[in-house]
Parts: structure tokens; C-alpha cells; sequence
């Protein structure tokens, strides 16, 4: 069957691969989620992917406790390169070949961002990581992952999430709260709808690039995000 969106690019936060235990890594978890990519790949999708660093460590949480803002962002990014080489680990022993490549340069460990070249991965039916966020302070593994979407000529971005949607409040707090199946850009940003951040919603705006947000819990949901059933919410 043809699929509705043939290029993606997926984001999952750093604090997916740490499970239930809130931090670092919880294996069975990256493998179910590795098992996701596995077979989208298998149904021929070309498939970029961002991972957050929330399980390692987020810029913003300790520059509050008093450290240098900037520094702490280079941490949360190499954070990223981390969870990379993880999830690369991960998918490769699942049987699909994965490239990590890094928006700073680390020879040694993984090949630096050149985008013709990753084209060419995803041609070849190669999963790219993109790790290292922007490598620029100040900004989110959101942005970079819209950032490299765009970039990639992705069709559409998912948002893997552990809650199945968009809601009107947060369905973890409010019982009330409704999901929508669908919503604009811009109605995302004058309701204040915590999806994205500014920056990374803007960009998926101005460059009609659609947004899935699903709960990546969910087994075969990528698969199916992906043949265009309707899953989640749709942003677009
Ligand atoms: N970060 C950054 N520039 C980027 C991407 C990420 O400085 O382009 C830093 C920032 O400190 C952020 C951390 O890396 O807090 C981890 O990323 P994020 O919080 O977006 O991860 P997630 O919440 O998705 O796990």
C-alpha cells in the first residue's frame, strides 16, 4: 500500500527512552519504540529522526540552578549525541541500518551533518539520527527536528509523544480536557496549546510542513500515522 507521507522525520523527547525510571535508558522501552522504525521501514518509508536529551540532561533546568546558560546548552546537545548512539545501537540489531550525524562535529564518533548527504542515506532506505540538536544554544530539539524536516524535504513530522494527542488542557490533570483530531498552526499558538515550542511551530507553519503528535505507546501507530489514518492529531 502507498503511504500518505513517504518521507518523515520523528521526533522523540530523551525522556522516552528512559521509560518509567524518569532518567537515563529503560532498553525494553527503545526497543519497542526501535520495532516501530524497524517496520515503517520495512513498508518503505525514508525516516529521519531527532532525539531529545530531557533523560540526560535539559539546558534550561540547570542553568536555573545557577550555571552558565550556553554551557549548559552544550550539555543538553551532547546529551542528545548520547540518546543517538543508543537508539543507533538499538535499531542496527533490529536489522536496520542506522547513520548518526551530528550538527557539531565529532569525527570519531559519528558523521557531521552534511544534508546531501543525508538525502542519500534515506535514498539508500538508511535511518538518520540527527543528533546534537541545532548545535546552537538556546534553541530545542523541536526546532532541529522541523529544522531537519524541512531541510530533508520530510513530508510530515511526528511528534512521538506518551499521551495521544493534542488536548484543550493537559488530560493528565484535567479529566475534562478534549483531544483534538485535528487543529491549525496558527490556532496552536493563540490558544497556547503546548505542542511545540514557538520557534519549531513557526518554521512547520511557514513551510506547510504537516505535524502528526501521537503516543508512541501505541504499537503499529507509526505505521499507521503514516498510510494517513487518523491517529492523533493533526497539525497542519
Ligand atoms: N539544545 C540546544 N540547542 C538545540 C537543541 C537542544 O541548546 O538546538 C539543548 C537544550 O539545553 C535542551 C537540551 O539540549 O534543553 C535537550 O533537548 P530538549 O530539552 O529539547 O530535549 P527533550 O525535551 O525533547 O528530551
Amino acid at each position: 500500500m502507498a503511504l500518505k507521507y513517504p518521507r518523515v522525520l520523528l521526533k522523540l523527547s530523551g525522556e522516552a527512552l528512559a521509560g518509567d525510571k524518569g532518567f537515563g535508558f529503560d532498553f525494553d522501552t527503545i526497543r519497542e519504540f526501535a520495532r516501530q522504525v524497524k517496520a515503517i521501514s520495512e513498508m518503505g518509508a525514508q525516516i529521519g529522526m531527532v532525539i531529545g536529551g530531557g533523560n540526560i540532561v535539559r539546558g534550561s533546568q540547570i542553568s536555573k540552578m545557577g550555571m552558565d546558560r550556553v554551557s549548559a546548552d552544550y550539555m543538553g546537545m551532547l546529551g542528545t549525541v548520547i540518546n543517538a548512539l543508543a537508539f543507533q545501537d538499538v535499531l542496527e540489531r533490529e536489522g536496520l541500518d542506522t547513520r548518526v550525524m551530528t550538527a557539531i562535529r565529532m569525527e570519531e564518533i559519528a558523521e557531521p551533518y552534511i544534508r546531501r548527504r543525508a538525502i542519500r542515506h534515506l535514498e539508500k532506505g538508511r535511518a538518520v539520527i540527527f543528533a546534537a540538536g541545532t548545535g546552537n544554544p538556546y534553541f530545542s530539539t523541536d526546532t532541529a527536528a522541523v529544522l531537519r524536516g524541512i531541510q530533508m524535504k520530510a513530508d510530515v513530522i511526528i511528534k512521538a509523544t506518551s499521551v495521544d494527542g493534542v488536548y484543550n488542557a493537559d488530560p493528565k490533570k484535567d479529566s475534562s480536557a478534549q483531544k483534538f483530531d485535528a487543529i491549525s498552526f496558527s490556532d496552536v499558538v493563540s490558544k497556547e496549546l503546548k505542542v511545540m515550542d514557538h520557534t519549531a511551530i513557526t518554521l512547520c507553519k511557514e513551510n506547510a510542513l504537516p505535524l502528526i503528535v501521537l503516543n508512541i505507546h501505541t504499537k503499529g501507530i507509526v505505521a499507521a500515522a503514516l498510510r494517513g489514518e487518523p491517529v492523533g492529531t493533526l497539525v497542519s
